[in-house]
């Protein structure tokens, strides 16, 4: 016997009806017992626009049917419930879904197990929280409740369509940088560096200029928007940058007076929407002592006034900027568990960053 999990999706007619009839169904096969079934969930549709919102659920079941013969029960009962198959993501009167079958990874043809995008979508993983939080992705080997935890709630898709834009996040010292580099080489990519040692009022304003550090925030703000902006990074191509474009807010308020605040914020509306966002982040996490540490071995002779407040003030931000964030799925990386050093290390972050990454399928 082996236990494996079925997602389902309706959007026409009367959808809750429709899921408990597939339930049924499945569960009238010789071969099949329903083990439990989580609760409703609504979501918004992925595919064209101006369809009618899905309803979800998951669903456990014990087989003794190998995963092809299972697909095969599972498209009996969408053909007999009337499921007509046309566009691709369109509208379906019942959509079955293999998410899970025992610790097994297929990819052929007809099926891929893990299902490919279960882990970006919130409306799949939020009912296998409800009924088997604990459960492995056997591929990126994250529980059920870690993979839900990255969304936010949100749904995403791959899109050859966007850059892959891969943005490490995290306060000063984390180690942002050796990541960044680190992944790139993993993905052969570019890496693209905040401009720290060329901004040339940085070393004045940590000396105690408060005057410049207008000209020293503009100075980032312009340089991002110059790295980021459309047209600087390739659709469908893999590119790391150290840091998340939206550091610039938590720096300015951090760092200017009021009046600085309010003309940088004027700036900053006039060019936010220049940016390439992106498609997954990786927010390292450390202690603010740690980073300290770090920070004084590297020895910038202007980091020098940087205190262990400052550390927990930024590492508040960062927190309360990924707490809700929508925009892409965020891979938290704990530093004290994680060796950025260790070529090992990164390409088995960089491995499980794929998934979260369109990548050419040729390669
Ligand atoms: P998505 O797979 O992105 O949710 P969809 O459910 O709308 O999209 P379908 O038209 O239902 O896609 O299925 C397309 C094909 O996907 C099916 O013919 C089936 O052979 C194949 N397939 C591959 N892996 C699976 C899986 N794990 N579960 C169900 N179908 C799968
Ligand atoms: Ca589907
Ligand atoms: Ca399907």
């Amino acid at each position: 016997m082996t236990t494996a999990y079925i997602g389902m999706g309706a959007n026409l007619g009367d959808r809750e009806a429709a899921l408990r009839k597939a339930v049924a169904m499945l569960d009238a096969c010789d071969d099949i017992r329903v083990a439990a079934v989580s609760d409703l969930v609504e979501s918004a549709p992925l595919g064209p626009s101006g369809q009618p919102a899905y309803l979800n659920i998951a669903v456990c079941i014990e087989t003794r049917l190998d995963a092809e013969a299972l697909l095969q029960e599972m498209q009996a009962v969408e053909s007999s419930m009337g499921r007509v198959r046309s566009e691709h993501w369109g509208p379906r009167t019942i959509d079955l879904d293999l998410l899970l079958f025992g610790d097994e990874i297929i990819d052929c043809d007809e099926l891929t197990v893990p299902h490919a995008q279960m882990h970006l979508r919130s409306f799949v993983l939020r009912p296998m929280c409800q009924i088997a939080g604990d459960a492995m992705h056997p591929v990126l080997k994250r529980s059920m409740n870690e993979l839900a935890a990255r969304l936010n709630g949100g749904d995403f898709y791959l899109s050859n369509e966007r850059p892959q834009l891969i943005s490490v996040a995290g306060v000063i010292g984390v180690g942002k940088t050796t990541l960044a580099r680190g992944l790139a080489e993993a993905f052969d990519c570019e890496m693209v560096a905040e401009a720290y040692d060329t901004n040339p009022y940085m070393a004045e304003v940590y000396a105690g200029r408060k005057d410049l550090a207008l000209d020293s925030q503009l100075y980032f703000l312009h340089s991002r928007v110059r790295q980021l902006q459309q047209g600087a990074l390739e659709a469908g191509r893999p590119v790391v940058t150290d840091y998340v474009f939206d550091k610039e807010m938590i720096y300015a308020t951090r760092t200017l007076d009021a009046a600085q605040l309010s003309a940088y914020e004027q700036e900053h509306a006039a060019v936010a929407d220049l940016v390439v966002r992106p498609v997954v982040v990786v927010y390292m996490k450390d202690s603010a002592a740690s980073c300290l540490k770090r920070i004084g071995l590297r020895n910038r002779p202007y980091e020098k006034q940087i205190d262990l407040a400052t550390l927990e003030g930024f590492a508040a931000d960062y927190e309360q900027l990924f707490t809700g964030w929508r925009e892409s799925p965020v891979i938290q990386v704990d530093v004290s568990g994680f060796n950025c050093m260790d070529w090992r290390e990164v390409i088995s972050l960089a491995e499980e960053v794929r998934q979260y990454i369109w990548t050419s399928p040729h390669v």
